[in-house]
């Protein structure tokens, strides 16, 4: 339905609509986006744990590397 573009958000793995999301997170190349306060926080404390997963499994997903 929406033609906005999906993030997903590294930590419980949810996409999330860019708009609706709280302010990024920017770690290394690349801003991360949340669908609530409590996954930013885990970000926060371990952002290599969950950037990798993000791009190792769902980045491509996202039209940036492809
Ligand atoms: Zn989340």
């Amino acid at each position: 339905m929406s033609s906005a573009i999906d993030e997903i958000d590294p930590v419980c793995g949810r996409q999330i609509d860019r708009h609706e999301a709280p302010a990024p997170i920017r770690h290394g190349d690349f801003a991360y986006y949340f669908d609530r306060q409590q996954c930013a926080e885990k970000f926060r404390r371990e952002p290599e744990r969950y950037a990798t997963v993000l791009r190792d499994e769902a980045w491509g997903r996202l039209d940036r590397k492809v």
